[in-house]
């Protein structure tokens, strides 16, 4: 090897050295050799947010219109990516064969990629578990509705539901009922719950626009507190109107509305297809507006909404949030085994933000989320980014 030849090598050898270890050690915010060196918005490239309603009611069960009216409207009034209707399995149960039949074909009728998109799904209506919806992109999973015997207990439902591949969701789940919801899991399939529909807010005891006969150990920010349930956060309508998106009225069947502004999803999608939108809720890649839109994106250590990292060092978390609202509050928020915290509060009085923060305070594993609230006193949450504390390696 000639001298020349060498000193390349050398070069080469010093620059692998330095992209290795020194550039993740100084750049990551502590996050280790395993995470994006862009602590800001970098992991969002190639994503966009789809924002969808993934909850209502039609005349195939208690809303007041037809299923196509409820898609149409989404599609056409409200403007939305994408929508699910989600009528009662109960219910379906006296309906016609043909209507069933019918309700399986809407999501092909209707979804256009790159326009408007339609998950399957329905709503599984159990007063003694807590109410959840299902979601499939396979249009013919059966309805186990929970009005039968061998459905009624959350674990028989989960083990019939279990050779399909479905996504389910508890919704109003800080509403008071017989057992705590988030103590029936099953990972891999429940995988996000819906913290605010025209029932409330679900996040804790004390937050705005509370639900009716809560029970406050059903919180969402109680249920993550833990640490080991990993949620995704999302938003829906629950309209019986089978109006979703928009501001509600009250339903022609005489449902009650506790809140007009209808719950809203942002799903961070790899492409505007209904499975990508199935995809970003599978792997939380979601946050929900309670009415007006907010385009919201944060990181801690460059790790999008919903990714699981460790950290040894103080976390950098980063948010960018606009809306056409004038946005009031940007609260960087940790949830732990101590309770929920805001560690942040930041005041812009703009419809624009940005802003950088090192979680000095950082010592043990905790969730890291935002919230922002607009001048209309609509508010946006993500899901969390969750860190887990790495403690500093002996020196050798
Ligand atoms: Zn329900
Ligand atoms: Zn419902």
């Amino acid at each position: 090897m000639n001298p020349t030849r060498i000193y390349k090598a050398a070069i080469q050898i010093l620059a692998l050295f330095a992209l290795t270890v020194l550039i993740p050690a100084c750049g990551g915010g502590g996050s280790g050799s395993t995470g994006p060196p862009d602590p800001k918005g970098a992991g969002y490239k190639g994503l966009q947010v789809l924002y969808g309603d993934p909850h209502m009611h039609t005349n195939y069960s208690d809303g007041d219109e037809s299923p196509d009216f409820a898609l149409r409207y989404a599609r056409d009034v409200a403007n939305l990516d994408w929508a699910a209707l989600t009528d009662h399995s109960e219910h379906f149960q006296d309906a016609a064969r043909a209507g069933l039949n019918y309700y399986r074909t809407l999501p092909a009728k209707y979804d256009e990629p790159g326009r408007f998109c339609v998950l399957f799904g329905y709503e599984w209506t159990n007063l003694y578990y807590g109410h959840r919806n299902v979601y499939s992109l396979d249009n013919m999973v059966p309805l186990f509705p929970s009005n039968m015997d061998e459905y009624f207990d959350i674990d028989d439902w989960w083990a019939a539901l279990e050779p399909y591949d479905v996504i389910t969701v508890p919704h109003h789940p800080m509403i008071d009922s017989p057992y705590i919801w988030w103590e029936y899991t099953n990972p891999g399939v429940e995988v996000a719950v819906e913290f605010y529909s025209k029932w409330g807010l679900s996040l804790r005891d004390g937050n705005p626009r509370p639900i009716d006969n809560r029970r406050p150990e059903n919180g969402v920010f109680r249920a993550l507190g833990g640490g080991e349930l990993r949620l995704g956060l999302i938003a829906g309508s629950d309209s019986h109107m089978s109006r979703p998106g928009l501001y509600l009225e009250e339903s022609r069947q005489g449902h009650a509305l506790q809140y007009e502004q209808p719950g809203i999803t942002g799903v961070w999608a790899v492409d505007f297809t209904r499975e990508a939108i199935f995809d970003g809720i599978r792997n939380r890649r979601t946050y929900g507006v309670t009415g007006t839109l907010v385009d919201l994106k944060f990181t801690v250590n460059g790790f999008i909404m919903g990714s699981e990292t460790t950290a040894m060092n103080p976390p950098t978390i980063w948010v960018e949030a606009s809306s056409d609202e004038v946005i009031t509050e940007v609260a960087i928020v940790t949830v732990s085994t101590i309770g929920v915290k805001a560690l942040e509060i930041y005041t812009p009085n703009s419809r624009n933000f940005e802003a950088t923060y090192i979680d000095n305070s950082y010592t043990s594993d905790v969730a890291y989320t935002v919230r922002i609230t607009l001048a209309n006193t609509d508010m946006a949450v993500a899901t969390p980014v969750w860190v887990d504390y790495e403690p500093p390696r002996p020196v050798v």
